[in-house]
């Protein structure tokens, strides 16, 4: 999140680039009421630039969680994690959907899952609704990788 000028231009090509879908939880863009934001991967507070390579396409509740963050601690293992990166990570190496729960499967998708409340209840709620019309999620999940 930030307060960084992101023109027209650079915001369109990220959502194009993004297929109209959350980079983090794969909500699709025109189903919830509020518009998507344009995400600094890496925070500005953290040296982060406005270059598409940095911008990801965010519903309002992960860009809202994420906040100028970029790390958070594992649960599992008490360390200081990176969050998962949409630009140099690929979603399905770090998570995996079961139905309506976004499963994490490395460190960086549990910090992920734990700060961007990725299954906060009315999410999964949300999820499920979608689910039923065929609006979730907004892409075709490649197999899991072992
Ligand atoms: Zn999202």
């Amino acid at each position: 999140m930030s307060d960084a000028y992101v023109s027209a231009e650079m915001r369109r090509s990220v959502a194009l680039r993004a297929g109209a879908c959350c980079e983090y939880c794969l909500l699709k863009m025109g189903t919830i009421a509020f518009p998507f934001q344009i995400d600094h991967i890496i925070s500005e507070k953290h040296g982060g630039v406005t270059s598409e390579e940095n911008l990801a396409l965010s519903c309002i509740y992960c860009n809202a969680y994420k906040g100028s963050d970029i790390a958070s601690e594992d649960p599992f293992t008490d360390k200081i994690t990176r969050l998962y990166n949409p630009r140099t990570q690929v979603w399905e190496t770090h998570f995996r959907r079961d139905h309506v729960t976004i499963v994490p499967l490395t460190p960086e998708g549990r910090v992920t899952v734990k700060l961007l409340r990725l299954n906060e209840e009315r999410r999964v709620l949300e999820r499920e609704a979608l689910i039923e019309i065929g609006e979730y999620p907004c892409r075709v999940l490649q197999p899991e990788r072992t």
